[in-house]
């Protein structure tokens, strides 16, 4: 006889990470093509001499130095082994079994796994027709089950980003024992000025939390590390449900280090904007449906075509990230990689 595991993980799909085939470039897990800030791989070698002793359990260099470029009191600030486990951790510190959680979907694809997981039921609010957040539909799905609505902005897979007055007669209309997560894994790369910051409303509104992360601007997605910005309150729940030691020794000193290397990190993203106004246009120049992206990625709602553009690019050692029936989601690579992209899409009949 076999251990007995939960039934309903029988059901769950696993969650489904970007391929990496040897020989073609990767456009499928939002990764900066450029590396780590150059700055920052000193700092990361120069720590693993110390890998012998338990990191910092308050991560404080990295709180504090949080504390200091956000101007936020660091008892509001809490660190996770990526903002993928702050998400479960915020699920953890919000639900319980007949507890619901709201998300759009198409979103991040962990929100459905963690909410499940966590025994929680899942309340999916469909895109707009624009492939953007429906603001209304959401707050429609709020009922007196709800702990917890993620926010993704922008959205990941389609790129929109929400507009700042949008979001707060949005955030009026929550009840305020609702935690509303702005998951803004990709604040960074926006350059809309009417784009909210979530840090700033986390700061006036306690059901509030901004979720962050050091895994696409500053190039570290392998060391895992992200925050989030909350009240008080939810920020020491956040570390209580956290496991400890998760965030790693080399994780919180390259994050301090990135954390430092501001200009690097603008020069950075300035060209990752202007290669994703160049992708999207020539995308839409060869026929292409892409929805404004204020991410460091496009989005191609292709719907059936979808695997056969996955399969066209990847005959074209293009790896790219496709949802069957939906769309496709590729990264903005270098001027190189997005030549080679733009390349395999002009031989793809629109
Ligand atoms: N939120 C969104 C919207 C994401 O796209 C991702 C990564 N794909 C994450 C959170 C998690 O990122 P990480 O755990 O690497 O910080």
């Amino acid at each position: 006889m076999s251990a007995r595991t939960r039934p309903d993980l029988d059901q769950l799909p696993p969650y489904v990470a970007g391929r990496t085939v040897p020989g073609s470039i990767k456009l499928a897990s939002n990764e900066v093509s450029a590396g780590p800030l150059p700055s920052v791989v000193d700092t990361i070698t120069r720590a693993a001499t110390d890998v012998h002793r338990y990191p910092d359990m308050g991560a404080t260099k990295l709180v504090d130095a949080l504390s200091k470029q956000l101007e936020v009191d660091s008892e509001r600030i809490a660190v996770g082994c990526g903002s993928v486990a702050l998400c479960e951790q915020l699920v953890q510190a919000t639900c319980g079994e007949s507890d619901e959680v709201v998300f759009p979907w198409r979103s991040f694809e962990a929100y459905p796994i963690i909410t499940q997981v966590a025994g929680a039921g899942q309340v999916r609010v469909p895109l707009s027709e624009g492939h953007a957040l429906d603001l209304d539909a959401m707050a429609a799905a709020i009922t007196p089950a709800t702990r917890l609505v993620f926010v993704c902005t922008p959205n990941n897979p389609t790129g929109t980003t929400l507009h700042r007055a949008e979001l707060e007669r949005f955030l009026d209309s929550v009840p305020s024992d609702v935690l509303v997560v702005l998951d803004e894994a990709y604040r960074e790369f926006v350059n809309d000025p009417q784009a909210p910051d979530g840090v700033g409303i986390a700061l006036e509104r306690d059901n509030v939390v901004s979720l962050r992360t050091f895994s696409k601007a500053y190039g570290l997605a392998g060391l895992r590390a992200g925050y989030a910005v909350a009240s008080p309150k939810v920020a020491e729940a956040l570390r209580k449900v956290c496991i400890p030691f998760s965030v790693n020794a080399l994780a919180q000193e390259a994050a301090v280090a990135a954390l430092e290397a501001r200009t690097e990190l603008e020069e950075r993203c300035a060209n990752v904007i202007a290669e994703r106004t160049r992708v999207r246009d020539e995308l839409l120049t060869q026929g292409h449906d892409v929805p404004d992206t204020q991410a460091n990625f496009v989005w191609l709602p292709l719907g059936e075509r979808t695997q056969e553009f996955n399969e066209h690019c990847t005959e074209h050692r293009v790896i790219v990230r496709a949802f069957p029936g939906d769309g496709a989601r590729v990264t903005i690579g270098s001027p190189e990689e997005n030549d080679a992209f733009l390349a395999a899409t002009k031989a793809f009949p629109v």
